[in-house]
């Protein structure tokens, strides 16, 4: 049995936690939180994050489930001197310094920590870079949605004279029948996204002016197509409680003049965070198994071969290639 310890008990941590029930090697040890324990919703153990170091031997991995603004930078490098570590931080831009911050603690104390596991970056980070080691020749894209999107919903959140709301990102699926078609697309962010807005309005709120102050928000929506629909507090709770997510990513290359190829993987998620815990709870016995083989540092999901993620052994994996 591989020993799961889960850090951060919000959206990720719970999906974790269900996960861990589908997986027949694995135990879950306790939750670890920066709350008092007693407070948390769930039947596991659950204890205070300062007594974590009462369990190092006892747990073979810790799934990291903090946010990734300011909890994973923190807590990676200082858990992974005493532990395995596996996390799904997202911060793009700074995952090469979190890598070397992480990577230098796990090396000197003999642990791994696989780092930015998930979907995105994760699976869909894995499958941008086979497809351009297969098709040398021609281009990538990368369509999210139709899903929820946080930081979105956020910024909605915050115009006035807006009581409630969130956002789906939803990818042009016109353009996706183009790139299928072989031909060449304007593919931008912008041009490969809409986005779909539902609101609902404070008491006594100018509807014409929320909608215009959301549709040409710098950052977030001005350039966008964007649709805004205003909606009861009922419909909101009724319609939009999910976190559902996914996306795909597309090569489409040539392997000879004219002969056109298109790789493509797809994700339709029905919550992402737990399908993103999901993720995590594979990566934790690759961790597992690597430290076993006496492997230290940190790793990302390129560096990771897949029979690390299967409970099966290498030698019924090779039963299954085809
Ligand atoms: P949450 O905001 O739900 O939780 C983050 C942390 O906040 C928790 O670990 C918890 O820490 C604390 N927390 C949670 N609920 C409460 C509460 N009610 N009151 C006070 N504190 C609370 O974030 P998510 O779980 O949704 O996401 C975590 C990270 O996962 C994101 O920041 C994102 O970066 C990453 N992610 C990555 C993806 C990928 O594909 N790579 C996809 C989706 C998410 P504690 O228990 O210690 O208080």
């Amino acid at each position: 049995m591989i020993n799961i310890g889960i850090v951060g008990y919000g959206n990720l941590g719970r999906g974790v936690e269900a996960n861990l029930k589908n997986a027949p090697d694995m135990n879950l040890v306790g939750i670890f939180s920066r709350r008092n324990p007693d407070t948390l919703d769930t039947e596991a153990k659950a204890y205070h994050i300062d007594d974590i170091l009462n369990f190092k031997d006892k747990i073979d991995v810790l799934i990291l489930c903090g946010g990734s603004r300011s909890d994973i930078p923190e807590q990676g490098p200082a858990l992974a001197e005493h532990f395995n570590t596996v996390d799904s931080y997202d911060n793009h831009s700074q995952i090469p310094n979190y890598f070397e911050s992480i990577d230098t603690v796990a090396k000197a104390h003999k642990y791994v920590s696989i780092i930015a596991t998930g979907w995105d970056p994760g699976l869909f980070s894995l499958n941008r870079l086979i497809g351009e080691a297969i098709l040398p020749k021609g281009d990538t894209y990368t369509f999210w949605g139709e899903g929820l999107s946080q930081g979105h919903g956020d910024a909605v959140r915050r115009v006035e004279g807006v009581k409630d709301g969130v956002q789906y990102t939803i990818p042009n699926t016109e353009l996706i029948d183009q790139i299928h078609a072989g031909e060449t697309v304007e593919y931008t962010s912008k041009s490969a996204h809409n986005r779909d807005v539902y609101v609902v309005l404070e008491e006594g709120a100018d509807a014409e002016k929320v909608k215009n102050d959301i549709v040409t928000m710098p950052d977030y929506f001005e350039g966008y197509q964007t649709e805004v629909t205003f909606i009861t507090e009922e419909e909101l709770h009724a319609n939009h409680a999910g976190l559902p997510h996914g996306g795909r990513v597309i090569r489409s290359g040539e392997t000879s003049p004219d002969m056109q190829q298109v790789y493509e993987y797809g994700l339709n998620l029905g919550s992402n965070p737990e399908f993103t815990a999901a993720v995590n709870v594979a990566y934790a016995r690759a961790a597992y198994k690597l430290h076993q083989e006496g492997l230290s540092g940190a790793q990302t999901v390129f560096d990771i071969a897949p029979k690390y993620l299967s409970p099966k052994s290498a030698a019924d994996l090779r039963k299954e290639l085809l």
